[in-house]
């Protein structure tokens, strides 16, 4: 079984800008705040000069479980270490009538293009619920995506605002703008857009933009599903 999905050039904008300045000599701002995280983690980075260094990268190296300790995988290391717990807890599985689907694809670098969430295997027409309470900010096509419903869930603990995805969708049930609650059904499983096999393509962003369906940055969604 292959459920394999690819998005389309037309997809948003990277949403990672930052990570261009975390690799070996990048500087900024967004280095001084991850030297920061990194201190606060009691890694030693020597001073906090916003300059991607040696140490700067081996403290990311440490945390990134696996993960390449420059770029986009080191904004995405240093993000998910310092996530606080009230956070990553309260998320539910995204396929309420299917609790052992197996995922199929995970947060991962895939031939050389990142897969930004998880691919869960299930039958056409499953239902699927919101991970979590909140308001629907986009709800029909997106490019690669196919049918689409991106929740807003507000701000969640230090992550800023959260959105998640559910992507491939054969019906969407929801409206923009509707308010709704923890696994309120949102749509049904299929193969819309770039997809190769009934699954659902499940996201979660984290400091996104108010009501802005396509901002943020991509994290590991299993960071978040007790299930994973
Ligand atoms: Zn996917």
């Amino acid at each position: 079984m292959s459920a394999f999905d690819r998005f389309d050039e037309a997809r948003p904008t990277e949403p990672l800008s930052t990570a261009r300045a975390f690799v070996r000599g990048g500087e900024g701002e967004a280095v001084a705040w991850g030297q920061q995280r990194l201190t606060d983690l009691g890694f030693d980075v020597g001073h906090i000069d916003g300059t991607f260094g040696e140490r700067t990268e081996a403290g990311v190296a440490a945390i990134a479980e696996g993960a390449e300790p420059q770029g986009r995988d080191a904004m995405q290391a240093i993000l998910m270490a310092t996530v606080a717990p009230e956070a990553s807890s309260g998320w539910r599985w995204p396929l309420p009538g299917a609790p052992s689907a197996p995922i199929t694809s995970p947060f991962c670098w895939r031939q050389g293009r990142h897969h930004d969430g998880i691919d869960i295997s299930a039958s056409r027409g499953a239902a699927v619920g919101a991970s979590r309470a909140g308001t629907v900010i986009h709800a029909g096509v997106a490019g690669g995506y196919g049918n689409l419903v991106v929740v807003g869930h507000g701000q969640v603990g230090n992550l800023g605002r959260v959105h998640s995805y559910y992507a491939h969708l054969l019906r969407v049930r929801v409206r923009d703008r509707q308010s709704i609650g923890a696994l309120h059904r949102l749509g049904d499983v299929d193969n819309t857009g770039n997809s190769f096999g009934d699954h659902l393509h499940f996201e979660i962003r984290i400091k996104c933009s108010a009501g802005q369906a396509f901002t943020g940055t991509a994290v590991n969604p299993c960071k978040f599903l007790t299930r994973c």
